[in-house]
């Protein structure tokens, strides 16, 4: 009985080292892995025009059903400020896809390939453009929200926002989320900087405002605005799925 304990506990004892050991190898992430952020602009129905702003329908479908094969789950900006904040890890594989613009395909494609998938997006919509043509209705905006999509903000009409002086910074951060708001219901806690273009002032300025996260492009962390420096890939049209999966990995290292 006796030897029967201790070889139990042995097994115990080994099955606790293996565990160990894969939890240094990738297999569990920690606050400070970063989460994979992608951003798409345009996507067209038409591969005509493929530049780094714009990419086919197809292609993207492509990129979506590689993350959906290869077990991704999508997250939204709060699943990654709490994971930031060591509150809630998230599982290895998830990803945030975002879209910048306000750009009607995200409305009319975009959200519909994600669904397919079972996949939600984030929106980072650019305010004075709502309702013009090429771009998304309050409508269409309001229905991506009910759809479970996350509708955040990308200011009022995307200037360089190391720039903004005074009142610009109502009009471009409190206005345009009051916009977003009047449409969705829900303030926008989480803003994409135009350009992914900002500094101190401006982390500064928007938390200020209420902006809980920021999200920029694959500039520099900062370690002391950690939640307003939140990276993300810009994935160019041309890129197939294989590319973006690789270059995904390689910039984000998951
Ligand atoms: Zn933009």
């Amino acid at each position: 009985m006796d030897r029967r304990k201790r070889f139990m506990q042995l097994i115990f004892g080994v099955l606790f080292l293996i565990s160990m050991a894969s939890g240094h190898h990738g297999q569990s992430l920690t606050a400070e892995s970063e989460i994979p952020v992608l951003c798409y602009h345009n996507i067209k129905k038409q591969a005509a025009k493929i530049t780094t702003y714009t990419i086919s329908a197809d292609n993207f479908e492509s990129h979506i059903r590689e993350l959906s094969q290869s077990g991704y789950k999508t997250v939204m900006p709060d699943d990654v400020l709490l994971h930031l904040s060591g509150k809630k890890i998230l599982p290895p594989k998830s990803v945030m896809i975002s879209f910048d613009d306000t750009r009607t395909e995200h409305f009319h494609i975009a959200a519909p390939i994600l669904e397919k998938y079972g996949f939600r997006g984030v929106f980072f919509i650019m305010t004075v453009s709502i309702g013009k043509p090429g771009y998304m209705t309050g409508e269409e905006i309001q229905k991506l929200f009910k759809a479970g999509h996350a509708v955040e903000l990308h200011t009022y009409d995307h200037q360089d926002m190391r720039k903004l002086q005074g009142r610009d910074w109502e009009i471009q951060v409190d206005k345009a989320s009051r916009t977003i708001e009047n449409i969705t219901g829900k303030k926008p806690l989480y803003l994409a900087y135009p350009f992914g273009a900002w500094d101190e002032n401006v982390a500064g300025q928007v938390r200020t405002r209420g902006i809980k996260g920021a999200f920029q492009l694959t500039g520099k962390r900062h370690p002391n605005y950690k939640e307003y420096s939140i990276r993300r890939l810009l994935v160019p049209g041309q890129w197939n799925a294989a590319r973006m999966m690789k270059e995904m990995r390689l910039i984000f290292k998951t």
